[in-house]
């Protein structure tokens, strides 16, 4: 299919071009019809299959073809959890609206807002945000929602693991009733769907598994081993394979500072990413492991959210995540575009039960090794250890633990129909 039959407009078949992209992911043809027609969207698609331009291509035409506002105010919001995805929707925001005659702004919280501030009074169009900053800068009059048109609410499920669903509320008395919702989340839990149910109205839902060959082609592999010997394997992993990009998942900060130690001392460069980090120190580390000069990217679950790094042939879950649905968002890094991408994870007995939640959930069996010299420990315990107080680790939910088969990503109920409670 090409994304001529879209009913795009010139100006933003130009800048697909420009990007080099030669047809429509799936979630892309399915969302972007509906989206132009004044639709509420409900899609469930994970990042790699192209999800941003899925909502902001059809946003950007819609608003290039309304007359501007005097002023310009915010006639469309996307709300992110992280600043990392606020950063790259408005890097994508800005490529795709290169020919058009539209403004668009970013703000999140953890730099200084004055800069900020003097680009909302210019006056924007389109404005992604992260809740934090977004309200602040409301309270302060700085900015106003109440011209908003299309809200786009962005990694949905990450938003409300992050504990947001307040300040998602408070955004939305914030905007007219009146408006079209997209609501984009890679997983469906109960609270997803009562989160959908309340801010879309009739919602046309979009779900990129299907045709989605980017999961599809992930090579999922699982490594039993004694917890005390993971970073041995790992670096010895890194080093034989001689791998050049790798993603490694941690379930803590301290753990993700620590095995960067240790892989720097072992002759490997990375870096770690995390939420104590500041902006700086993680848009370096992104960009070093981009241009290829940091080779491991050790990343928190939350941290990782919404990295755009196309292309990512290894990922390893260096403990696996406690909450299953953190398993799918990890391995979508690898595999994009139909490249094929290996994931891999590293299991000690204290986290049987993880790996039997995520092949529940997953819907099928991972294959297991074991390397000669990083053998299990026969004596360990398979009792979860008891976890840090990152923010990101949440309790297991139940939906977790509900089996599914056939597809290696969860799929959404049906909540078509789903009444607007404004
Ligand atoms: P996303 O899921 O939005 O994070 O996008 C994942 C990656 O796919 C990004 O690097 C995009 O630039 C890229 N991408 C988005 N749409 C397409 C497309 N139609 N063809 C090829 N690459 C794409």
């Amino acid at each position: 299919m090409s994304f001529n039959i879209l009913g795009l407009s010139e100006e933003i078949l130009k800048a697909i071009n420009k990007k080099g992209y030669t047809e429509p992911s799936p979630i892309q043809s399915k969302a972007i019809p509906p989206i132009l027609n004044g639709e509420d969207v409900l899609a469930s698609a994970q990042t790699g299959t192209g999800k941003t331009a899925g909502f902001t291509l059809p946003v950007l035409q819609i608003l290039s073809q309304e007359q501007h506002l005097r002023k310009r105010p915010v006639r469309a919001l996307v709300l992110t959890p992280t600043r990392e995805l606020a950063a790259q929707v408005y890097s994508n925001v800005k490529e795709y609206s290169e020919f058009l005659d539209l403004r668009s702004a970013v703000i999140f919280g953890g730099v200084n807002q004055k800069p900020q501030v003097a680009q909302l009074r210019q006056g924007v169009d389109i404005l992604v945000a992260t809740p934090g900053r977004l309200l602040d800068l409301c309270n302060q009059n700085v900015l106003s929602l109440s011209k908003v048109d299309i809200f786009v609410l962005d990694e949905a499920d990450r938003m409300l693991d992050m504990g947001f669903l307040r300040d998602i509320e408070r955004v939305i008395k914030l905007m007219p009733a009146k408006r079209q919702n997209l609501m984009f989340s890679a997983t469906f839990s109960k609270d997803i769907k009562k989160l959908a149910h309340g801010i879309l109205n009739r919602p046309v839902q979009v779900d990129a598994t299907p045709e989605n060959s980017t999961v599809d082609a992930i090579n999922q592999q699982v490594y039993r081993v004694a917890s005390g010997k993971k970073t041995g394997l790992i670096i010895k992993l890194i080093s034989d394979g001689n791998w050049k990009q790798v993603l490694v998942f941690t379930r803590t900060k301290h753990g993700a500072n620590k095995l960067c130690k240790k892989m720097v001392s072992a002759g490997i460069t990375a870096a770690a990413i995390h939420g104590n980090k500041s902006q700086g120190a993680r848009t370096k580390a992104l960009a070093g492991f981009k241009n290829g000069s940091i080779r491991v990217l050790v990343a928190t679950d939350i941290a990782a959210r919404g990295l755009d790094i196309p292309l990512l042939p290894h990922v390893i879950n260096y403990e696996l995540p406690n909450v299953s649905e953190d398993y799918v968002h990890r391995i979508g890094r690898t595999g994009r575009a139909g490249a094929s991408g290996v994931a891999i994870s590293l299991v000690s007995a204290d986290e049987t039960s993880y790996l039997r939640d995520i092949e529940k959930l997953v819907g099928l069996k991972i294959p297991k090794e074991v390397i000669e010299g990083f053998e299990p420990d026969p004596n360990a315990s398979t009792t979860p250890k008891k976890q840090g107080g990152g923010r990101h680790q949440r309790p297991r939910r139940s939906e977790s633990k509900k089996g599914r088969t056939g597809s290696q990503k969860p799929k959404q109920n049906n909540t078509r129909g789903g009444r607007n409670r404004r």
